[in-house]
């Protein structure tokens, strides 16, 4: 049985500026009284420019005390528009900051992603202590919490996996006890912590998925993520012009079309939220008074095309050097190396003697993966790809997706196009 506790998810676009940090205190104040567990993520850019500090440090370009500067400064100006008197909440932020300076102090960390998580884990710290500090001094007394106390993962840094257990005994120890209806509890998105209290971090994007953990350990109610959209468009609004909301999706939808790149949600928060029927609704912090979009367990009768682009793709055509069949043995070691080098396949497709794969290409894994096989098999790579996957795809959706475009790979199924595609070149004639 669903309890009366409901988890509300905020991201940095909605804590952009203190405009915005004030817009989304006055959403909360209609719900004080309510037993709500709020998770924020780091504000507007935050996180990417963390990410430059780490990059700056490791590479000893001497940027990296500015870059953090930068930030520093950022949320100085954020708390000094927001409160009468910044002091207090200066001092917590600063304790934080002062943190990754003696990351920066010492000598960059040969593991680099561990190095990464400590550093770039302060976004959200530094973002819920603002939060949690301005919804209290305006009389919604908020209790902040420490996620790293209740989120305790493996030590895969920069992609860590939750420990379910410990985790769920954890969020009913401590966190369930400040769930009253007299203060909400605010905590961080995106980062956990590994048995040795190190900070580790979820994956890009993984604040809607501290949500989801946070509502599967207390049996929320009901789950709320508040973006700067309407709801759920049938394709991104940013790529495409004439897209409408979704009133109602069903997890199973929701979860085709996330991993598929529908980053409105990250893939990972649809699932314990199913394991549970808790009902997600993804509302707009703009026009707060909106339907949003309710994803649950209920089956829609039938739906629109929903296009969801995944950019950044790679097809790999991997093939024997011994024109030997790609037969079972040699499929059983190519995916065993394509775990090793954590490649992410999102389609494949293969002959007698190839086998293609279509991988997102992050970092410099697919020419890692390439020289790790090269010895028994010849690889040839095209990047600078884009996965357009298609639920609930007809022929004139389909053809107006391809206009200009140059196809790689496709792959059918009553429900589902997906095609790996390029823009063609645009030839200019001249008269
Ligand atoms: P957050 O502030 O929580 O980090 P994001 O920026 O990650 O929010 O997610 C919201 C964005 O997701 C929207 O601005 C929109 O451009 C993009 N998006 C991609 N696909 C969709 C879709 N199918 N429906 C709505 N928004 C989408
Ligand atoms: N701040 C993190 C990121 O930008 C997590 C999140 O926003 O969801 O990736
Ligand atoms: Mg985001």
């Amino acid at each position: 049985m669903n309890g009366d506790i409901r988890v509300f998810k905020f991201g940095g676009a909605s804590l952009r500026d203190a405009e915005r940090v004030r817009n989304v205190a006055s959403i909360l104040k209609n719900y004080f009284g309510e037993r709500l567990l709020i998770v924020v993520s780091a504000m507007d850019k935050t996180t990417n420019a963390l990410e430059k500090v780490v990059a700056a440090h490791a590479s000893k370009s001497g940027k990296a005390y500015e870059l953090l500067a930068e930030i520093k400064t950022f949320h100085y100006k954020m708390t000094e528009t927001l409160f009468e008197d910044s002091s207090e909440v200066n001092n917590l932020i600063h304790d934080i900051f002062v943190e990754a300076e003696w990351v920066l102090d010492e000598e960059p960390h040969p593991h680099y992603d561990y190095m990464y998580d400590q550093i770039v884990g302060i976004g959200e710290l530094v973002s819920s202590r603002i939060m949690a500090s301005y919804l209290s001094s305006i009389g919604l007394t908020t209790h902040w919490l420490d996620a790293r106390d209740i989120i305790k993962t493996d030590n895969l840094y920069r992609e860590a996996w939750v420990k379910w257990d410990e985790t769920v005994e954890n969020a009913k120890q401590l966190a369930m006890p400040h769930l009253q209806p007299s203060q909400f509890v605010m905590t961080q998105g995106f980062i956990g912590s590994t048995s040795e209290n190190f900070t580790t971090t979820l994956g890009r994007e993984g604040s809607d998925y501290t949500a989801a953990i946070f509502s599967y350990c207390l049996d929320a109610k009901d789950m709320s993520i508040w973006k700067d959209v309407p709801g759920v468009l049938t394709a991104d609004p940013r790529l495409f012009d004439n897209v409408t909301k979704l009133d109602r999706l069903s997890y199973k939808e929701a979860i085709e079309m996330t991993y598929y790149g529908a980053s409105v949600i990250h893939p990972k928060t649809i699932k314990p939220l199913q394991n549970k029927s808790i009902p997600l609704y993804v509302k707009s912090f703009i026009h707060p008074e909106g339907e949003g979009t309710l994803i649950s367990s209920q089956v829609e009768d039938k739906y629109p095309p929903m296009v969801a682009v995944e950019r950044n793709q790679a097809v790999l055509y991997i093939s024997t050097r011994d024109f030997s069949f790609v037969a079972e043995h040699h499929m059983s070691y190519l995916f065993n190396k394509i775990a090793e080098y954590r490649l992410q396949v999102n389609m494949m497709q293969n002959t007698a003697i190839s086998f293609a794969i279509c991988v997102n290409n992050i970092d410099d894994k697919i020419h890692q993966f390439s020289a790790g096989i090269q010895h028994n098999y010849g690889v040839i790579i095209d990047e600078g790809l884009e996965l357009m996957t298609v639920r609930h795809y007809n022929q004139q959706t389909v053809n107006s997706l391809l206009d200009g475009k140059m196809v790689f790979l496709e792959e059918r199924t009553p429900n589902t196009i997906q095609m790996v595609v390029k823009d063609l070149p645009v030839i200019t004639r001249k008269v």
